[in-house]
């Protein structure tokens, strides 16, 4: 089998076993942490990650996809010390995760300049070391596709063509930014069975992801636990669907869970919790309540149990 790269160097795809296809170890911008490393715990971050990572280890995962890109605190370092402690293999990506602000730096270099640099991650190694980014990250949201939100999509099909990588685009389905990417990726001649629209499972439009997996593409279910955009029942029911009407082998089942995130203040997940804006949210829901869930249903057996979480991610990461 073709290999896949992790933090821990190259893999044979065969061995990538149970996968968790869109996950991050830790959230942060890179920027703040660069001006006030005083505000963050680096410790209780490892810690964090440490034990979201065992826990899922628990569960029979053997590797995790983290989605971390530009401006999530990209950090492989961080990775290779939480794969190394726990024997789970990290998937790394490049990429930038913008829903629209570009710095001046790519806003003035074009899109082939930008391309370089997704495809030296790719090729040569990310952050000064030698770990190779595996996929490539880009992200569409609320405000659309926009103008620098395009020329992101673009340098990452280009690094795409050039590289063989994978790509994984987080959207958002409520303003139904999925056509548009995938449109793009479509233009720039990526192969679309390469491309894994993240989120999907954001939205109860059956119609909308099926308008998607007719082109060829992925699609994440991949949030479970975050119940202010889709609790995890109505998440379910869409998955179960889908499942019934053939499209195991398009499927990616996730959580999107981040060990620590920085966007809110400490107090804000118990918050979240209370007011059921979050509900379970970690490294192991899916399987603490989705597969037990889908089973029930009579969707999701052992052959389709390990197409979704063996199969889907190897096919996805190598072609
Ligand atoms: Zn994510």
């Amino acid at each position: 089998m073709p290999e896949v790269q992790t933090v821990q160097g190259a893999v044979d795809a065969g061995e990538l076993g149970l996968v968790l296809a869109h996950e991050h170890l830790r959230f942060r911008d890179e920027a703040v942490v660069a001006q006030w490393p005083e505000r963050y715990d680096e410790q209780a971050e490892l810690d964090a990650a440490l034990e979201a990572v065992a826990a899922a280890k628990s569960k029979g995962v053997q590797t995790i996809v983290d989605a971390t890109a530009m401006f999530g605190g990209r950090d492989v370092r961080f990775m290779k010390q939480v794969a190394d402690q726990t024997g789970v293999r990290i998937v790394a990506c490049t990429g930038i995760y913008s829903y629209d602000y570009l710095p001046h730096y790519f806003e003035n270099r074009d899109v082939d300049a930008m391309a370089d640099h997704f495809v030296a991650d790719i090729e040569h190694g990310i952050q000064g070391t030698d770990i190779k980014a595996a996929f490539l990250k880009c992200a569409a949201d609320e405000a659309g596709v926009t103008e620098n939100v395009e020329k992101i999509h673009r340098a990452v099909a280009r690094a795409s063509l050039r590289t063989g990588a994978p790509i994984m685009a987080h959207s958002m389905p409520a303003v139904a930014t999925g056509p548009r990417q995938v449109e793009i990726f479509a233009e720039e001649g990526v192969d679309l069975s390469r491309v894994q629209i993240a989120h999907c499972g954001d939205t109860e439009d059956l119609d909308y992801i099926e308008g998607l997996l007719a082109s060829g593409v992925y699609v994440g279910l991949d949030r479970y636990g975050l119940e202010m955009f889709l609790p995890i029942d109505k998440r379910n029911a869409i998955a179960a669907e889908l499942l019934r009407r053939g499209h195991a082998e398009r499927i990616l089942i996730s959580q999107d869970y981040c060990a620590t995130i920085d966007w809110y203040p400490a107090e804000a997940k118990g918050v979240f919790e209370g007011q059921g804006a979050i509900r379970n949210w970690s490294m192991t829901l899916v399987f603490d309540e989705v597969v037990p869930a889908l089973r029930e249903l009579g969707v999701m057996d052992d052959a389709t149990f390990k197409t979704v979480f063996v199969e889907n991610p190897r096919r996805w990461l190598t072609a």
